[in-house]
């Protein structure tokens, strides 16, 4: 069963899909990560942003992979080199929507993210799954939030690690990305037109993944029945 999560930064998606797919001991695709990860080497070899033919080639030849690592959070790895930390570092947050908007780096990605669906029971995150990557998935949701709550969250995280922002920076930023990713011309972020939306915005993650597994259940039970 593919269940594919999208939705803008901040909705809880990773979180969420990690947990679920954790419970039941299945596959979870974080294809921000990747997106992430062409990001980061691309600022490495100074590669222009806007230079899509030489994002395009580096898409296709990153080797871009995933290993189980502690409390399910998935490793990152750009060939042998682990890179799950430095993916999250805000240079790359800052860049990243702009280098995923490239038709040719969406192109790429699109091919290695199919691959790694093959791979059997899998929870896949993103912002194009159900609409693009994988729009036969057995069950869509789309997580969506206010901004003022995900830029919270987002503040939060940062600020385990030490990364203090301020709440109207945050929701500055999350604005802007969420207006990159949902505007650009190929595979932008929407919703599917077959996903269950869910707003967390009132919601705990215990609740949302209580809500999402109970979409999944019943989509297990219907194709059993
Ligand atoms: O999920 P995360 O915030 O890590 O994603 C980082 C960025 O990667 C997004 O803002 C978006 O620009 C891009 N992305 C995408 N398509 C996906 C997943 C992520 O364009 N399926």
């Amino acid at each position: 069963m593919i269940v594919a999560i999208d939705g803008p930064a901040g909705a809880g998606k990773s979180t969420v899909a990690r947990m679920v797919a954790d419970s039941r001991g299945w596959t979870y695709i974080d294809t921000g990560a990747m997106y992430r990860a062409v990001t980061l080497l691309a600022l490495e070899q100074d590669i222009a942003l806007d230079d899509e033919e030489e994002l395009g080639q580096l898409a296709g030849n990153a080797e871009i992979g995933f290993k189980p690592g502690s409390e399910g959070v998935p490793r990152v790895f750009a060939g042998c080199r682990e890179v799950t930390a430095d993916i999250r570092r805000q240079d790359v947050t800052h860049s990243v929507s702009q280098v995923s908007a490239h038709p040719e780096v969406r192109r790429a990605m699109l091919e290695k993210q199919r691959r790694l669906l093959e791979s059997g029971d899998t929870v896949v995150d993103g912002r194009d799954i159900g609409t693009v990557v994988c729009p036969g998935a057995d069950v869509k949701i789309y997580l969506t939030a206010t901004v003022a709550e995900r830029a919270g969250r987002r503040r939060l995280e940062l600020e385990e690690k030490g990364d203090a922002i301020s709440q109207e920076q945050m929701e500055r930023e999350i604005r802007e990305r969420d207006e990159y990713d949902s505007s650009r011309r190929v595979a932008p972020l929407k919703a599917a037109d077959d996903a269950v939306v869910i707003d967390t915005t009132e919601m705990n993650i215990d609740q949302v993944v209580a809500a999402v597994t109970e979409i999944i259940d019943k989509a297990q039970e219907g194709a059993a029945g």
